[in-house]
């Protein structure tokens, strides 16, 4: 087959699980890439707590720089202990997603075949919705202090910010992503019960959009019983959008609905294409089981079939998703986090056996 575009990839491994699941997760789209015509070109970079351990710096000072002309970022996971998480935060994740206007953070939650949710009776049917968190200003600013140090009176301030053009857009690329679905049903976190500037200004957005949409049905609920939602009927949610905290908490009780950690998918989006995106596995560094071989790849597997769908690949894309699926359907190709046999690079072999059969 004639190549039809290579694509540049910068891959950052990172820490501990991070450096076993991308090589997986660069072995399956090489595969796919082959039977579907594309190449890829991998810029491979050592950014991580360990790096900066030795070098005081996770990454280089132009280290944004380095990766701003490729087509996509993909990262495994960044922690190492003794290393506080917001040195990896601040000195890496944050700037990246914030450089490179990353701003629609995007978790799609599936309850795939062979994965157990640990919400009793729940099948495929019910869980397959995705979490849209504003990813780059709301209430993770930096603007706030503490006065009357250390007397009686002391205090911390924080304050969030939500802007016309920060709000509008993730609301719209919500909107445009339910379009995409069957479904076509936009959900909104919000508080303004209780947050009485900001969250009212959310909903206002959020009713300005779907005034544009007007194809696209809606619900809108407070996040306090939002997330007992998600636990009690899964099946009510298509797109949820939420501001950075929000979307923040529901993008982690999302995947832990669907199963297991180990094959939630995640991506930083930049819509308009001006930057690369990144694409992560929503797991950490896992420490405790980092070096073992046994970390289950299907978060990172996934998470490459999102990257390349975003590309342009969907055929691709569409590829490993059901090479996945296959994967999970047998204990002989799972991993041991969803009660399986197989280690890693067993895993692995069973996606990209799939792909090529
Ligand atoms: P970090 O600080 O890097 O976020 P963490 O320990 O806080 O690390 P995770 O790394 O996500 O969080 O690990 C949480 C738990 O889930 C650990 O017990 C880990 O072993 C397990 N886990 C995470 N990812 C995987 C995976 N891909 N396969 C199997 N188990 C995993
Ligand atoms: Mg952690």
């Amino acid at each position: 087959m004639t190549i039809s575009k290579t694509y540049t990839i910068a891959s950052i491994p990172g820490d501990g699980i991070g450096r076993e699941v991308i090589p997986a997760g660069q072995r399956v789209i090489e595969t796919v890439a082959q039977k579907r015509g594309f190449a890829v070109k991998w810029d491979t970079y050592d950014w991580s707590c360990e790096r900066y351990a030795q070098t005081g710096r996770m990454m280089p000072e132009d280290g944004i720089e380095q990766v701003k002309g490729s087509d996509a970022i993909y990262l495994g996971a960044v922690g190492y202990p003794g290393v506080p998480d917001h040195v990896s935060l601040w000195g890496l994740l944050i700037p990246l997603r914030r450089e490179l206007d990353q701003y629609a953070n995007v978790r799609p939650v599936r309850l795939l075949k062979g994965v157990q949710s640990p919400l009793a009776g729940r099948s495929a049917e019910d869980i397959d919705f995705v979490v849209v968190r504003e990813n780059v200003e709301g209430e993770y600013s930096e603007i706030g202090g503490r006065i009357y140090e250390g007397t009686e009176r002391e205090m911390a301030m924080q304050e969030a910010v939500f802007t016309r053009k920060g709000v509008d857009r993730i609301m719209e690329y919500a909107f445009e992503l339910a379009k995409t679905r069957k479904r076509g049903h936009v959900t909104s976190a919000t508080k303004s019960n209780g947050i009485v500037h900001t969250m009212p200004f959310w909903d206002e957005r959020f009713a300005a959009a779907s005034e544009r949409h007007p194809g696209i049905e809606t619900a809108q609920f407070h996040i306090d019983i939002l997330t007992a939602h998600f636990v009690l009927h899964p099946d009510w949610f298509d797109v949820v959008v939420g501001s950075n905290l929000f979307g923040d908490i529901l993008s982690d009780l999302g995947p832990a609905v669907a199963g297991s950690i180990g094959i939630a998918p995640s991506a930083n989006i930049n819509p308009e294409g001006v930057y690369p995106s990144m694409f992560e596995p929503v797991h950490g560094s896992a420490p405790d089981i980092a070096g073992k071989g046994i970390a289950n790849p299907v978060a990172a597997i996934w998470t490459a079939a999102m990257m390349l769908e975003h590309l342009g690949e969907a055929e691709a894309a569409a590829d490993i998703e059901r090479a996945i699926e296959h994967s999970l359907a047998s204990e002989e190709t799972r991993t041991a986090d969803l009660g399986g046999r197989a280690n890693t690079e067993e895993a692995t072999n069973a996606v990209v056996d799939a792909l090529s059969a």
